[in-house]
């Protein structure tokens, strides 16, 4: 047997602590995870006997008040962070915004930090993360900030003109099209070579494969956990900043990104005058979603029970072998891969792009073979070591030669947009 059989011997006894639906094959978990099964349990726990019973003495009785610190800690042990440098809070385009200020606040306590304002990305970045730091730019319209959204090859060029005047460089390790992942170590020092912060975003890293954020001296991250975390839709994302930072944040006593109570160093002093909380704490806002908690710390024991690098080896097993399998049963049918076939720079998913590519997903879809579809002709299957085994993913390659032999995208069912893809 190979490491990767090995490894997915190993992990088969996760698969039944999920809701797996009859008749499903799930390659969809880097968009949506499935549910746990002890988040039904916690998030009824919360539901009937914490808010049903306990009422507002469970703020403190079922210690709901410090759900995100806890959380962040448990976060902190599956990306290589520390505890008390991560903390679970509102959506990572949020937290993308407070990273993105703090990464600016970070750089104006420098002696030469006039003339850093620039902010460089990726223009293949996710949306949301560019349309962030756009939002930015109009805000501080007085800093006059320089947003250089550039192809990935043409990163470190593009460092080495901008060089000392760039702030933050922010990047999401893996490319939510492709599945193409950037290698975090040897990025993160090109970056700070140049005196940039880096900020990760690990929407697609979490959970997916092993992180060492700390290993790699990273300055700041967010990622999200309804993705492969399986925390459930709308779940808490997550903040990340090293100590270092938040240390000198500390030291300096510079404002929280966005001052909401629970920012506060004591929130229920109610004083009218802002203190900022010392640590990780001035990320958070105000009242955490405790239902999306209950289920978020449900889902993160699941994985702390897990070792990440058997994850991981499971992972390049399934996503190699569904590359093999969709190349050798529907090859000269218009499909190519978009994924990297070298493992080392892969996520956890495997692309492929076809013009029909709308309409093939719906056919797969109506088959039961859920993956996504990403305009503008992107197929996208995400593989949970967790829960998806080697048989789905033969099947799911079958299901797919069928719906190309058959010409089933052809069909006017398949070709009606939703507004969720
Ligand atoms: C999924 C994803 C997000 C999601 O942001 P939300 O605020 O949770 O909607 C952000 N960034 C990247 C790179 C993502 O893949």
């Amino acid at each position: 047997m190979t490491a990767g059989n090995n490894a997915l011997a190993s992990l088969a006894g996760f698969r039944d602590q999920f809701v797996i639906p009859d008749g499903v094959i799930y390659l969809d978990g880097n968009s949506l995870g499935v549910l746990p099964k002890a988040a039904i349990t916690a998030v009824r726990r919360t539901v009937e006997e914490e808010w049903g019973q306990g009422l507002i003495r469970s703020w403190n009785t079922a210690d709901w008040v410090n759900a995100p610190r806890r959380c962040g800690d448990k976060i902190a042990r599956l990306i290589g962070a520390d505890a008390g440098e991560v903390i679970a809070c509102d959506s990572t385009s949020l937290n993308l915004f407070k990273a993105l200020v703090t990464a600016l606040q970070l750089q104006s306590l420098r002696p030469d930090a006039a003339g850093r304002n620039v902010i460089v990305s990726d223009i293949d970045n996710f949306p949301t993360d560019l349309y962030i730091a756009q939002g930015l730019q109009a805000l501080l319209a007085e800093r006059k900030l320089e947003l250089r959204f550039v192809k990935r090859h043409e990163l470190e060029a593009t460092l080495r003109e901008v060089g000392s005047r760039t702030a933050v460089v922010m990047l999401t390790q893996v490319d939510y099209r492709s599945g193409g992942r950037y290698v975090m170590q040897g990025v993160t020092e090109v970056v700070q070579s140049h005196g940039a912060l880096m900020l990760w975003d690990l929407a697609h890293s979490t959970c997916a494969f092993p992180v060492s954020l700390n290993a790699c001296k990273a300055d700041l991250a967010v990622g999200c956990t309804y993705k492969y975390v399986n925390a459930g839709p709308g779940a808490p994302a997550f903040v990340f900043a090293a100590k270092r930072h938040l240390d000198a944040l500390d030291a300096a006593a510079v404002p929280a990104p966005i001052s909401g109570w629970f920012a506060h160093e004591a929130p229920f002093a109610f004083d009218p005058k802002f203190r900022v909380a010392r640590g990780v704490e001035r990320f958070t806002v105000g009242t955490p979603p405790i239902l999306q908690f209950a289920a978020l710390e449900a889902a993160l024991d699941v994985w702390l029970s897990a070792d990440m690098n058997l994850v991981r080896e499971a992972s390049v097993a399934l996503t190699t072998r569904f590359i093999a399998e969709v190349e050798q049963h529907c090859g000269g049918m218009g499909l190519t891969l978009a994924t990297p076939r070298d493992s080392s720079i892969r996520g956890s998913q495997v692309s492929f792009r076809h013009a029909e590519g709308y309409a093939i997903m719906q056919a797969l879809i109506a088959r039961g073979v859920i993956g996504d579809f990403r305009a503008p002709d992107i197929l996208r299957f995400g593989f949970t070591p967790l829960y998806v085994t080697e048989a789905d993913v033969v099947a799911a390659a079958s299901h797919l030669r069928d719906v190309m032999k058959l010409r089933e995208y052809e069909r006017a069912e398949f070709r009606a947009r939703s507004k969720v893809t």
